[in-house]
C-alpha cells in the first residue's frame, strides 16, 4: 500500500495548490481527483464565466461602437466557435496544472475520494485502491444547490453547470438568484443581446454586498432591457409549448414570466454526500465541514479548505486556506490573512469589496468615516465610456485607518488589491494619498479619493 505524507482530495485551486505547496515543503504528497484538475473554478466557474464574457463584452461595445467610429453594428457572437475557444483555453489551463504537479511529483489518483478512517483513503476509480498517510486534506468544493420547487427537473432548466457545460444563444433567459452567479450571467446574456429575467427573492440583488452596488447595478442592466424583480420568490416552473414559465410571487402578488431557458442560482452545498465512510468523521453542519482559517477541523490528521468549509466561497480563499494549512502541517507559521478576503463581481463596470463596509463596522461600534467618490471626471473612466463608476473608502473615524473599501468601475477587481494590502497592513488614507498614480487610469481615482 502506498504511504503518503499528504493525501489532499479534490483538485481545485485550493486542493492543487496545497497538494504543490505540500510537495514543495519536502511531503510526500498525493491529490485525488474525481471530474478534472482544477475543479469548479476551472470547469465550471471562474474561468468559463469570464471567457464567455470577455467575447461578450466585447461585442456590446462593439455594437456600441458608433459614437466613437468603430462601425461594427452588426457584430455577431458564434456561441459554437466561443464554446470551442473556451473548452480549448480550460484544457490548456488544466494540463498546465497537471504539468506543476508532474514536476513536484505529486502523485495523481483519479477517482471518487473517500476517508476510510485516520489516514485512509480510498480511491474509487475504474478499480478501487487504497492509500494510507498521515495528514488528510478534503477540498472537494461545493455544487450548485437544488431548489425544491415544481418544475425544476424539467428540460431547459439549468444550473451554473450545466449552462457553462453547453452554453446557447438563448433568446430568452430567465434567472433565479440575484446573487453573484446570477448577476455575472445577467451581465453575459445581457451582453449577447438575450431577453434576460431575474428573479431575486430578497428586497435587492448582490444583497450581501453594499447596497449601492445592487441599486447601480440594476439600474444599469436595466438600460441594456434586463428585467430585474426583487422580493420575487418561484413557485413553479411549467413548460407551456416551446417556453418555460415561472410562477412566482412578487412583493406577495402572483406573477410570472416566460423564457426559452431558466438558470437557477441560488446558492451552493458542500459535495460530502458519502466521503466518510466511518465514524471518524468531524462534525458537520448542513453538510459543511467547519474549519478555521487554517483548515483545522477539531479531528487529528484531518483539514478543510474551501467551500466545503461553508465559509467564504470563493476560490482565492481556498487556495489561501490550503497553503496555511500545509504551512501548520510543516510545522511553519501559515502566512495568509484570512481576516482580509477581497471579492469580485464580473459586472460591468466590475464590483469588488474588501474589508468592513460602513454598516458593518457600525455594527462593531466602530467609529468610521466614508469617502465616496465618484469617477465621472477620471479620465480613463470618459475614454472608455464606462457606466456610473464610484469608489468608497471606509477609514476608522479616529486613526484614519483604512478598514474596507467598495469599488464599482473599471478594472476593479484589480484595484481591489491595492486596498486589500491597505486593509492588511493597517494603512492609513494619507499614506495612499503620497503615493503616485499613474495616468491615464482608473487607480488614479484612488489618488483621488485619498487627497479629497
Ligand atoms: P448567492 O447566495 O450569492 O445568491 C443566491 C441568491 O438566490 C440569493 O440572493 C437568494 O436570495 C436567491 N434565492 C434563493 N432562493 C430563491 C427563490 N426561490 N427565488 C428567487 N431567488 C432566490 O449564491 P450564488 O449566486 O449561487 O453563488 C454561490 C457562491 O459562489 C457564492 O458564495 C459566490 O460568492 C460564489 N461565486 C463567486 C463569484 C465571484 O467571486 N466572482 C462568481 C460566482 C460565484
Amino acid at each position: 500500500m502506498e504511504k503518503y505524507d499528504l493525501i489532499v482530495i479534490g483538485a481545485g485551486p485550493g486542493g492543487y495548490e496545497a497538494a504543490l505547496e505540500a510537495a514543495r515543503g519536502g511531503m510526500r504528497t498525493a491529490l485525488v481527483e474525481a471530474g478534472e484538475v482544477g475543479g469548479t473554478c476551472l470547469w465550471r466557474g471562474c474561468i468559463p464565466t469570464k471567457i464567455l464574457l470577455h467575447t461578450a463584452e466585447l461585442a456590446k461595445e462593439a455594437r456600441q461602437g458608433g459614437p466613437i467610429g468603430l462601425e461594427a453594428s452588426d457584430v455577431r457572437v458564434d456561441m459554437a466557435k466561443l464554446d470551442a475557444h473556451k473548452d480549448e483555453t480550460i484544457r490548456g489551463m488544466a494540463q498546465g496544472i497537471e504539468g506543476l504537479l508532474k514536476r513536484q511529483k505529486v502523485d495523481l489518483y483519479r477517482g471518487k475520494g473517500r476517508v476510510l478512517g485516520p489516514g485512509r483513503v480510498e480511491v474509487a476509480g475504474e478499480t478501487s485502491l487504497e492509500l494510507e498517510t498521515k495528514e488528510i486534506l478534503i477540498a472537494v468544493g461545493s455544487t450548485p444547490a437544488p431548489l425544491p420547487v415544481k418544475g425544476i427537473g424539467l428540460e431547459g432548466v439549468l444550473s451554473s453547470d450545466q449552462i457553462l457545460r453547453d452554453p446557447r444563444p438563448y433568446e430568452s433567459l430567465i434567472i433565479v438568484g440575484g446573487g453573484v452567479i446570477g448577476m455575472e450571467f445577467a451581465t453575459l446574456y445581457g451582453a449577447l443581446g438575450c431577453r434576460v429575467t431575474v428573479l431575486e427573492a430578497l428586497d435587492s440583488v448582490l444583497a450581501n454586498l453594499d447596497r449601492e452596488f445592487g441599486q447601480s447595478l440594476r439600474m444599469i442592466l436595466k438600460k441594456q432591457g434586463v428585467e430585474i424583480h426583487t422580493s420575487a420568490r418561484l413557485e413553479e416552473i411549467r413548460r407551456e409549448g416551446e417556453e418555460l414559465t415561472c410562477l412566482y410571487t412578487e412583493k406577495g402578488a402572483p406573477a410570472q414570466a416566460s423564457a426559452q431557458a431558466v438558470l437557477v442560482a441560488v446558492g451552493r452545498r458542500p459535495n460530502t454526500e458519502g466521503l466518510f465512510a466511518s465514524d471518524w468523521a468531524p462534525p458537520m453542519e448542513r453538510g459543511r465541514i467547519p474549519a478555521d482559517a487554517n483548515g483545522r477541523t477539531g479531528l487529528e490528521g484531518l483539514w478543510a479548505i474551501g467551500d466545503v468549509t461553508g465559509g467564504i466561497q470563493l476560490a482565492h480563499a481556498a487556495t489561501a486556506q490550503g497553503l496555511n494549512a500545509v504551512a501548520c502541517m510543516l510545522g511553519r507559521a501559515p502566512g495568509q490573512r484570512l481576516d482580509v478576503v477581497p471579492s469580485c463581481v464580473y459586472t460591468s463596470p466590475e464590483i469588488a469589496t474588501v474589508g468592513l463596509t460602513a454598516d458593518e463596522a457600525k455594527k462593531q461600534g466602530i467609529p468610521v468615516q466614508v469617502k465616496k467618490q465618484a469617477m465621472g471626471g477620471n479620465g480613463k473612466t470618459i475614454l472608455t465610456r464606462q457606466e456610473r463608476s464610484f469608489l468608497k473608502v471606509v477609514t476608522h473615524g479616529e486613526t484614519g485607518v483604512i478598514l474596507g473599501a467598495q469599488l464599482m468601475c473599471g478594472r476593479a477587481t484589480d484595484m481591489i488589491g491595492e486596498f486589500s494590502s491597505a486593509v492588511a497592513n493597517g494603512l492609513t488614507l494619507a499614506q495612499l494619498a503620497g503615493v503616485i498614480r499613474p495616468h491615464p487610469t482608473f487607480n488614479e481615482a484612488v489618488w483621488e479619493l485619498a487627497r479629497s
